[in-house]
C-alpha cells in the first residue's frame, strides 16, 4: 500500500522558518515531505552578517540578549561560532561599549556625574515599569507618558538646564532602537512587565550570526529549500478535496512563471510588516502576500494592532587619527534650528564597533531611520558631517554602509512591539493555527518573532516560535511521543 507523507511547506527561511524545518527534519526525517520557500536570494532573513572596511559587521540581529538559557547561544557555542574561524575583527568583540563621552550640541562635554545620575534615574524608572510596579491608568498607559511624568521629578531636582532633558533623551532614543517604536507614546506600558530577558552576559557572535542560520539549514536535504520563491497567495480551507487543503502560489523559485505547491500544512514565518501589507486593500497585488479566503477577523485585528517599527544600522568608515570616542549625543530641544538634518536629531550615539575600530556605528529608529533609508550615500555622509561639526568632533566619514529594512519588501520594517491598544494577548492570537478548532485545523500555522508573547522582537523569540510550530505538527502526528502514526495525510 502506498501511504502519503504529510506535506509541510514553510514560508520564509529566517530564524523561525529554519528552526521549524530543522526540528521537523531531525525528529521526523523522511516521514514528512518538507519544502521551505524563501523569496530572497539568501538565507537568514533579518540575520545578515557581512564585512565592511575590514571588520565583520551585522546588518540585522547583533546581540545574544543574555546567554543564560538562550537557545541561540547554545547553538553558537555547540558549533564553535563564539570564536572566530578567521582573524577578522568583529562588532563588539570587546563587549558592551562603556565610558561614553556625552557631548551637548554646541560642543560642551556634559559632566560624567550628571550623565550617570540621569541615566540611573532613567533606568530606575524603566526597571519599575518592567517589574510591573507602575500602576497603568488611562492617562498613564504608554512608556512615553510614564517617562514624561517620571521626568518631572528630574526637572525639579535639576538645574533647569536643557542638557538634563537632552541627556534623558539619549536614553529615550536608545529605547526607541531597542523597541523599534518611533514614538514611545505608542509603546504599551503594561506590556513592559511581560517582556522577558535572559540573564548573563550580552554578547555578539564572533564568527557571525549567520553561522547559526547555516547550521540550521545544513540539516535539511538538498533541494528542500527553494530560494527566490516568492509566495504570492496561500489558498486554504479548500473543500474540493483531491490534491490537499492548502495551495501555495509561488512566483519564481527557479521555475518559469507561477507555480502551485500543494500542502497539508503551511507554517507562515514572514514578518509582521509583510502580514500587515497583505491586509492593505490598496496594496499592489503583485507585491504582497495574500490569503484566500482572507484571514479571520481575530487574526487580522491582532496583526493590525501590534506595532512593527523600523530600526537601521548606519556603519561609517572614518578617517584615521585618534580613536573615535563612544560619543553620546545630547541634542538641543525640539524646535532648535541648526544644520543637523532632522533624521540625525534622535540618534543616541555614534560609537566604534569595538575599541580602536575606524568603523563607527549609529542606530537609527522610526521616522528618522525611514528617512535615512531614502537618501543617497553622499547625503548621509553630509548629514553626519554636519552633526559631528555641531558637536565639535573633528572627524570625517569616508564611506557608509547601512541597512534598509523598511524599504525591503521582504521585511517592511525591523521588529515588532506591543503598541498602545494591543497587548500580549495579540501575540498569542498571532500564534494561533487556522482554521480555529474543528476537524480541519492546522492548515495554517504561524511562527516568527511577532508570534512570541514574551520574547518577541528577538532571534531567540523567532527560534522558540519555529520550534513551537514544528512541535505542534509533530504532536499532531504523534512523532514527539515516539508513536509515528504519521503514515496517512488524512489529518485535515
Ligand atoms: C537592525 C536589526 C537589529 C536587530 N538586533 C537584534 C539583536 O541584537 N538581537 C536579537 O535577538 N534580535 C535582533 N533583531 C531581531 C531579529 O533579527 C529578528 O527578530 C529575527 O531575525 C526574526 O526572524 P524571523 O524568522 O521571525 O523573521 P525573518 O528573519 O524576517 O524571516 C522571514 C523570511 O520570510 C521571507 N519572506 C518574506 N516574504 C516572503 C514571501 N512572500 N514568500 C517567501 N518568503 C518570504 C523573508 O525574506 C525572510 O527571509 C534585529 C533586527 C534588526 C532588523
Amino acid at each position: 500500500m502506498v501511504t502519503k507523507r504529510p506535506r509541510i511547506v514553510i514560508v520564509g527561511a529566517g530564524m523561525a522558518g529554519l528552526t521549524a524545518a530543522h526540528r521537523l527534519r531531525t525528529v521526523a526525517g523522511d516521514l514528512i515531505d518538507l519544502t521551505v520557500l524563501e523569496a530572497g536570494d539568501r538565507l537568514g532573513g533579518r540575520i545578515l552578517s557581512s564585512c565592511f572596511a575590514g571588520d565583520r559587521i551585522e546588518m540585522g540581529a547583533t546581540w545574544i540578549h543574555g546567554i543564560d538559557g538562550s537557545p541561540v547561544h547554545a547553538i553558537a557555542a555547540d558549533i564553535g561560532a563564539l570564536s572566530a574561524a578567521d582573524s577578522v575583527p568583529y562588532e563588539r568583540m570587546d563587549g558592551f561599549p562603556v565610558d561614553p563621552v556625552t557631548v551637548a550640541e554646541g560642543g560642551g562635554v556634559v559632566e560624567p556625574s550628571v550623565v550617570d545620575s540621569v541615566s540611573l534615574f532613567y533606568k530606575s524608572l524603566m526597571d519599575s515599569a518592567r517589574e510591573g510596579k507602575v500602576p497603568v491608568t488611562a492617562d498613564n498607559n504608554s512608556v512615553g507618558s510614564f517617562l514624561r511624568s517620571g521626568k518631572g521629578a528630574l526637572a525639579a531636582d535639576g538645574s533647569g538646564d536643557w542638557t538634563l532633558d537632552a541627556v534623558f533623551a539619549v536614553s529615550e532614543n536608545t529605547e526607541r532602537t531597542y523597541t523599534s517604536a518611533d514614538d514611545l507614546d505608542d509603546l504599551d506600558l503594561a506590556a513592559e512587565s511581560e517582556y522577558k530577558e535572559f540573564g548573563g552576559d550580552q554578547i555578539t557572535i564572533a564568527d557571525g550570526y549567520s553561522r547559526v542560520i547555516e547550521h540550521l539549514a545544513s540539516a535539511l536535504p538538498e533541494g528542500s529549500i527553494r530560494m527566490n520563491a516568492k509566495v504570492r497567495e496561500i489558498e486554504w480551507c479548500r473543500v474540493d478535496g483531491g490534491e490537499g487543503p492548502v495551495r501555495v502560489h509561488v512566483d519564481g523559485g527557479g521555475r518559469e512563471g507561477e507555480e502551485v505547491v500543494v500542502a497539508d500544512h503551511v507554517i507562515v514565518t514572514v514578518s509582521l510588516g509583510v502580514l500587515k501589507a497583505g491586509l492593505r486593500k490598496d496594496a499592489d497585488a503583485g507585491s504582497v502576500m495574500r490569503f484566500s479566503p482572507g484571514l479571520p477577523g481575530f487574526k487580522r485585528e491582532a496583526i493590525g494592532r501590534l506595532g512593527f517599527g523600523v530600526v537601521d544600522k548606519l556603519f561609517m568608515e572614518t578617517d584615521g587619527g585618534e580613536e573615535f570616542p563612544h560619543l553620546q549625543l545630547a541634542f538641543r530641544p525640539e524646535g532648535h534650528v541648526g544644520k543637523i538634518p532632522r533624521w540625525m536629531r534622535r540618534t543616541a550615539s555614534i560609537c566604534p564597533i569595538y575599541g580602536g575600530s575606524r568603523v563607527v556605528l549609529a542606530w537609527l529608529a522610526g521616522e528618522e531611520a525611514a528617512e535615512m533609508e531614502e537618501l543617497e550615500d553622499g547625503d548621509v555622509i553630509g548629514g553626519v558631517h554636519a552633526t559631528l561639526e555641531a558637536f565639535r568632533v573633528g572627524r570625517r566619514v569616508l564611506r557608509v554602509r547601512r541597512s534598509g529594512w523598511r524599504r525591503n519588501p521582504l521585511f517592511l520594517g525591523s521588529y515588532s512591539y506591543v503598541a498602545l491598544g494591543s497587548s500580549g494577548e495579540d501575540l498569542d492570537l498571532m500564534a494561533e493555527p487556522l482554521p480555529r478548532g474543528g476537524e480541519t485545523t492546522m492548515q495554517l500555522l504561524f511562527a516568527g518573532e511577532a508570534t512570541h508573547r514574551t520574547h518577541y522582537s528577538t532571534t531567540h523569540g523567532a527560534y522558540f516560535s519555529g520550534k513551537r510550530e514544528a512541535n505542534r505538527l509533530l504532536q499532531y502526528y504523534r512523532c514527539c511521543s515516539g508513536n509515528n502514526n504519521n503514515t496517512s495525510n488524512g489529518c485535515c
